[in-house]
């Protein structure tokens, strides 16, 4: 009985750690791809989606929406981001 428990605890904690691992690797692959791509030409900034995207030499990348408007963006008309 006792055996049972320790091995319900170790399957348990491995899967804790497991999901942990799944997390944070999620976050790294969030934090390493730029979500917002901004026109330093107009000072707009879209999804990477967005039609209207500007040429690479004019691009600014942004991983959030805030850092976009702290840098001095405006979102989009089109795309909405
Ligand atoms: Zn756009």
């Amino acid at each position: 009985m006792k055996l049972h428990r320790l091995v319900a605890v170790i399957l348990l904690a491995g899967l804790l750690v497991g999901a942990v691992a799944y997390c944070l690797s999620n976050e790294i692959a969030r934090v390493g791809t730029p979500v917002y791509i901004g026109n330093v030409r107009t000072g707009v900034f879209h999804r990477r989606s967005c039609i209207c995207l500007p040429q690479e030499k004019n691009r600014a990348y942004f991983h959030s929406r805030r850092e976009a408007v702290e840098a001095g963006y405006r979102p989009c008309l089109m795309c909405e981001p």
